[in-house]
């Protein structure tokens, strides 16, 4: 079997503890000892790779991601991509994530209802590169919801799923298990860019959230929920939904509910997307800083941010993940979520990281997210220490040496890491 041990690093577990020197033994694809002093592992056999006093630790874990959204600036083009092309698309996306450090990913939609699919089998088969994947359907939508492009005067695609009633919603969520998602997704509740479902509206009913959460629930699949109205929460949580997306425009019921519910349920705001088109980053897309859907976001983000901050307090957990794949919020940016946690959500860098890894791993549901003996070895070699600075891991030149399941997919330069053991 092989072996590789990590010496001279500092280790960040994923727990939210402070760093620590010490070494790393991997020996297949688990993580087989971790030791707190130089020296501390014998492994005469491993291959050695010396880290200079790099950083080591967890790979990350995105827990809203869209590999087939393809960065493009608005939804129809989505329903627009072959889908011949659109597989390319994600296989290459899927690759770009692990390039940047992203070990795991739980999807929060596909645009087509097999792309997550076919992608996570692929990589699982070790035919293509690329993350952990929790595969998820496309976005069940009602007619009207979020996701419906249609247009009554002519024949549109869309990246969602119309589905209108209890039966259709039952039906096309049985049928995505049939197609072997991990992951059901639903569109509860609006948004601030779509003029007919504004996010403070709850567009589905409650029979059609129960059917799509009883066929989770009798299928063992998770069902992730679009939820930034109140009422989309409390509903999504009644039925028993077990990731509620975005929360943002939480009441005080809904957070005793999400707080009721803290270890069964992951929260995951979504800031990325909806922050910076706030901020007017969409610009370039006609999304201006005075734009109405800008305006709307900020407003949505300055209770979305207050409902964040008293989550966490709370003691729910709150997981970074933005809607990255969009123009201006593309697949790849997504590290940027944690420095979004940090500036605007008063989580201290550690926090970010930890709700990056250990969060993510139990989101996962896999042995990953901790530099522990006997997780999977899915690790990141940095270059500095994100605990000063949640700005490093957005850059992948700093990422160096990226390992999945006991194999490397970034290769630390191990000659350079020597030389700069030597030159210090
Ligand atoms: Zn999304």
């Amino acid at each position: 079997m092989a072996s590789t041990l990590f010496t001279n690093v500092r280790v960040i577990d994923g727990k939210g503890k402070k760093p620590f020197a010490g070494e790393v033994l991997v020996q297949g694809n688990r993580i087989k000892r971790v030791a707190k002093k130089a020296g501390g592992i014998k492994a005469p056999n491993a291959e050695v790779v010396d880290g200079a006093g790099q950083t080591l630790m967890p790979g990350l874990i995105e827990a809203h991601a869209h590999i087939s959204f393809c960065n493009t600036p608005d939804l129809e083009s989505l329903g627009d991509l072959p889908p011949e092309e659109h597989t390319l698309a994600a296989m290459k996306f899927a690759k770009v994530m692990l390039d940047q450090g992203f070990t795991s990913i739980f999807s929060a939609a596909a645009a087509k209802a097999r792309l997550d699919v076919v992608i996570r089998n692929a990589i699982d088969a070790g035919d293509i590169p690329g993350p952990r994947m929790r595969a998820a359907s496309p976005e069940l939508t009602p007619t009207s919801g979020l996701g419906d492009v249609r247009r009554r005067h002519i024949h549109r695609e869309t990246f969602a799923i119309p589905c209108d009633g209890a039966d259709e919603f039952r039906r096309t969520a049985r049928e995505m298990v049939r197609e072997g998602v991990d992951t059901l997704k639903i569109n509860p509740s609006g948004d601030e860019f779509i003029p007919c479902a504004r996010a403070h509206e709850t567009v589905m009913n409650e029979a059609e959230v129960a059917a799509v959460c009883e066929v989770g629930r009798s299928r063992g699949k998770n069902v992730a929920c679009h939820a930034r109205s109140a009422e989309s929460v409390k509903m999504c949580l009644r039925q028993g939904a077990n990731v509620l997306y975005h929360c943002t425009l939480s009441d005080e019921e809904a957070l005793d509910m999400l707080e009721a519910e803290k270890d069964r349920i992951f929260v995951a705001p979504t800031i990325g997307m909806a922050h910076i088109t706030g901020q007017g980053e969409g610009k370039d897309y006609g999304i201006d800083y005075d734009h109405p859907v800008a305006l709307f976001f900020r407003i949505e983000g300055e209770k979305g941010v207050e409902n964040m901050k008293a989550l966490k307090k709370r003691g729910v957990r709150v997981l970074p993940g933005g809607d990255y794949g969009f123009a201006w919020n593309p697949i790849g940016t997504n590290a940027r979520d944690l420095a979004h946690f940090v500036r605007l959500l008063d989580f201290t860098p550690l926090e970010a990281i930890r709700a990056a890894t250990e969060y993510g791993g139990a989101l996962m549901q896999m042995d990953v997210g901790l530099v522990k003996e006997g997780y999977l070895a899915d690790l990141i070699l940095v270059d500095g220490d994100p605990s000063k600075d949640i700005e490093i891991l957005q850059d992948a030149q700093r990422l160096t040496a990226i390992m999945k399941d006991g194999v490397f997919h970034k290769a630390p330069d191990i000659a350079a890491a020597a030389g700069a053991v030597a030159a210090e």
